[in-house]
Order: structure tokens, then C-alpha cells, then sequence
């Protein structure tokens, strides 16, 4: 389901350990089990999908407190929310350079790298006028399966 190997997983949790200690957060079985769930999975989940797979661990786990761990998550830079516009927040906590295709019809958000995309230039126009802090390249569209849906 992953091509993440555990010893990489220790040392992206131990970054996470020291993530949160810098922010001033202490380490809770909520906010490690999130992140944990994050990293694990490919899906780019909703807090309603975090929140239904971590309670598997944590019974008692609200889904309000998921859906502020992943903010939290999100500030600290754990994690990111995923681009694209309308429908709920998505959740990604690989950091590492990739870019999203999503289909609009099954939302999948599915990974792909292409290494050229990954110092997009940013145009002056831009740059005179805002400070990026995150810029990515996205596309939507049918993935596969719906394609043969729709035709
Ligand atoms: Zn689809
Ligand atoms: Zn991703």
C-alpha cells in the first residue's frame, strides 16, 4: 500500500518530535497517531477520513480534534493542505517535491513528480507584488476509471 520503508517513517516521526517541539507543542497519541496516518497513506485524506481511520487506534478521538491537529499540523508545516478549489480540505504530509493531478469525478488525488515542475519559475509580475511561500503545479481532470465512465 506504501513505498515508505519503516526506518524512513522513524526518522520523518522523530522530525515531527522535534517539529512540534520548536512550536511549543507537546507530543499527544492524538496528534503523533495523525501524523502517523498521514504519512502512511497515499490518499490525501479529508479530516473525515483521518478521523475514520484513526479512531481504529484511538476510540475516543473526536472528529473536531482531528480537524484541529491537521491545522495544527498545517501551521507548523507537518503537513499541507492540498490545493484545488470547492470541496473539503485535502491533507498531505510527503514533503517531498511531487505534484497532484486530482480527478474531479472520484477526487483521487494522485502523486506524480515530474522534476522540471519543481523550480517553476515565478514571473516578476508576481513576485513585485506577493511573497510566495508555496508554489506547485496541479492539474484536474478525469483519472482513468472515470474517463471510461464518461465515454
Ligand atoms: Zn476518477
Ligand atoms: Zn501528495
Amino acid at each position: 500500500m506504501t513505498g515508505i520503508q519503516s526506518t524512513d517513517i522513524k526518522n520523518k516521526l522523530h522530525a515531527f518530535c522535534v517539529q512540534c517541539k520548536n512550536a511549543g507543542l507537546k507530543m499527544t497519541p492524538q496528534r503523533l497517531a495523525i501524523y502517523k496516518y498521514l504519512l502512511e497513506t497515499v490518499e490525501h485524506p479529508s479530516a473525515d477520513t483521518v478521523f475514520r481511520n484513526v479512531r481504529h487506534t484511538l476510540p475516543n478521538i473526536s472528529l473536531d480534534t482531528v480537524n484541529r491537529t491537521l491545522l495544527t499540523l498545517n501551521r507548523i508545516g507537518a503537513a499541507f493542505v492540498v490545493e484545488g478549489t470547492g470541496d473539503v480540505k485535502r491533507f498531505d504530509a510527503n514533503l517531498e517535491d511531487h505534484q497532484h493531478f486530482k480527478c474531479l469525478n472520484c477526487k483521487r488525488i494522485i502523486d506524480f513528480h515530474h522534476a522540471p515542475f519543481d523550480n517553476v519559475e515565478i514571473p516578476t509580475c508576481i513576485k513585485d507584488q506577493f511573497t510566495i511561500l508555496r508554489k506547485t503545479v496541479y492539474f484536474e481532470g478525469l483519472c482513468k476509471d472515470c474517463q471510461s465512465i464518461s465515454t
